[in-house]
């Protein structure tokens, strides 16, 4: 069977073949623990670690000590509110977020909501979160947590304005960059976050490994227990195959952001200066602040499953990969104040660095011809 053309790249990526050809020693003749002291296994472990973690701070910027190995974006998101918020030293009295995250913040959000006060501020109908209340908050302590490039629109935050409105506050800020590593240019030091967030199979890395930046000073409970490892803050042995293939895949998407920026840039022209050339279609977001391989286009007057099952050529989403078992419109496009029948027929294309202008020629054509023989 001829598989569809992949435009899915949020939901996931292909491991880069020089990602999987660096992971590939160490599952077998290389399988040290790094935390084995006392021999050469555990050393060269210990020493690929310090690799990957000097690979990961030249593409975002931070310290290499500021970095924690997790399973993932989802668990550094727990890891960074659950901890922030348990730690007592911060005093934290309410939680600041938004109603556009990914469930893994609103889901954290939600279970913590027994206990703490949570916030969640709207966006405007471009997903813009809307920042400006934060003028109104006394500067008492609070953890901000924000998606910085939405999953589904790609929205990205105006950290600018944040950090303008933050200004002398006392909070504590996490970010969840996890669309954006490796995507945009991230510097963790200069973006005045405490806490970032993101994964490797998002970025051509491999499943199962994600990291958390933790500025240096930032206090923070640790959720898994046992071991010490990583100065106690995240407790278990190193998945090192994993930790070297994240590390691969930054050195990899740092040498070529620009490029990549570019390219997907104009196929996503491409595609949506053909498909906006059929009546009642429009983009969801804002065109003028996202990131440059990601579109979600609204299909007026469509029913979007049925729309979605007749996408024979192309693998897309419709709302977020990561809830696409419930069969619900995306609670994104929802709360950006889209009507529920459009957000059914909106469709999250995302673009990665192999897709070609033939896929996205072959994309385009099957769409209208859908599009048309739907709407007849
Ligand atoms: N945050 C965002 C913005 C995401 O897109 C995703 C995955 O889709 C996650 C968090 C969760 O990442 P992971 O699959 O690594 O747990």
């Amino acid at each position: 069977m001829n598989k569809p053309i992949y435009l899915d790249y949020n939901a996931t990526t292909p491991v880069d073949k020089e990602v999987l050809k660096a992971m590939i020693p160490w599952f077998t003749e290389k399988f040290g623990n790094s935390a084995s002291r006392s021999h050469i296994f555990g050393w060269e472990a210990e020493e690929a670690v310090e690799l990957s973690k000097k690979q990961i701070s030249e593409l975002i910027d931070c310290e290499p000590s500021e970095i924690y190995f997790t399973s993932g974006a989802t668990e550094s998101i727990n890891l960074a509110i659950k901890g922030v918020i348990e730690n007592k030293e911060n005093r934290i009295e309410k939680i600041i977020t938004s109603t556009v995250e990914h469930k893994a913040t609103l889901d954290v959000c939600q279970y913590l909501s027994k206990s703490i006060s949570i916030e969640h501020l709207p966006t405007d109908s471009f997903g813009n979160i809307q920042l400006e209340s934060f003028t109104n908050f006394p500067p008492s302590n609070f953890l901000v947590s924000l998606i910085f490039a939405n999953n589904e629109t790609g929205n990205l935050l105006n950290n600018k304005l944040l950090n303008t409105l933050t200004y002398r506050k006392s909070i504590i800020k996490h970010t969840d960059a996890t669309q954006a590593i490796g995507k945009i240019p991230f510097n963790f030091k200069e973006s005045n976050f405490d806490l970032m967030s993101f994964s490797g199979h998002k970025i051509y890395g491999p499943k199962g490994i994600g990291s958390l930046i933790i500025k240096k000073g930032t206090k923070i409970s640790t959720q898994i227990h046992g071991g010490n490892h990583q100065k106690g803050v995240r407790s278990g042995t190193l998945n090192i195959p994993g930790i070297v293939g994240l590390g691969k895949a930054c050195e990899i998407a740092n040498n070529n952001l620009e490029n990549y920026i570019e390219k997907v840039g104009k196929l996503r022209t491409m595609l949506e200066n053909e498909l906006l050339q059929l009546p009642d279609v429009a983009i969801n977001g804002n065109i003028n602040n996202r990131l440059p391989n990601t579109t979600n286009l609204a299909f007026g007057g469509l029913d979007g499953e049925r729309l979605l099952e007749n996408l024979t050529k192309v693998a897309v989403s419709s709302g977020s990969a990561c809830t696409s078992a419930n069969v619900e419109p995306s609670h994104v496009l929802l709360a950006m104040g889209i009507p529920i029948s459009l957000a059914y027929s909106s469709i999250r294309f995302s673009l990665g660095k192999d897709t070609t202008e033939k896929e996205i020629d072959i994309a385009v054509n099957q769409i209208k011809d859908v599009v048309k023989r739907l709407r007849n």
